[in-house]
């Protein structure tokens, strides 16, 4: 049974892995769709858009449909150097940046908090111990939960789910001291 729907799902275009079923794969222009791996590797050069006050998500279109299997295919020659590119922009291993901040529970010395923002690059996973850098400090906390926000492929089950992959848009849930603001960056070294 297992290998007639992995048939039935066909291959990846870009790497030839068999699609497993929802896991977070993106299809391209001509409806190709293409596995959850390469997905993560083409998604920070693509990554999944939000309107501009975050409040609302846009759940189309995602920029990896705008583009046909030979641009995907030179998009992931190219996914090692825009990677390099970004973390030397930022100087870290991994970014997400914070778009908004919400106090859940807790008071002036220590809260809960859930963060919404954008994965530029590397991953996050629940447990990750993680640097919040706000305002030129930089304190060590640890997430408490991740959830993806888009690509809306990103569901339960998939590579997404529970991650928080350079490109995604995710909420963190955190514990800190301190206030958490728009701009704040929650990053890896
Ligand atoms: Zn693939």
């Amino acid at each position: 049974m297992a290998l007639q729907e992995r048939n039935e799902l066909g291959y990846c275009p870009l790497c030839g892995r068999a699609l497993l079923g929802e896991e977070g794969a993106a299809r391209l222009r001509d409806g190709k769709q293409i596995c959850g791996l390469c997905a993560v590797k083409l998604r920070p050069a693509f990554p999944a858009a939000f309107s501009s006050d975050f409040g609302k998500l846009i759940d189309s279109p995602d920029p990896l449909s705008a583009i046909g299997l030979e641009q995907a295919e030179q998009a992931a020659g190219n996914a090692a150097s825009v990677s390099e590119e970004l973390r030397q922009k930022y100087g870290f291993s991994a970014v997400f940046i914070i778009e908004k901040a919400e106090k859940e529970k807790g008071g002036l010395l220590k809260a809960v908090w859930r963060v919404t923002g954008r994965a530029v690059l590397g991953a996050f996973c629940p447990r990750d111990k993680v640097l919040l850098v706000s305002g030129g400090a930089k304190t060590t906390l640890e997430l408490d939960d991740v959830e993806t926000v888009a690509p809306a492929a990103a569901s339960r089950g998939s590579l997404f789910w529970k991650r928080a992959y350079g490109g995604t848009i995710a909420s963190f849930t955190v514990t800190a001291r301190g206030s958490i603001g728009p701009g704040d960056m929650i990053v890896k070294e």
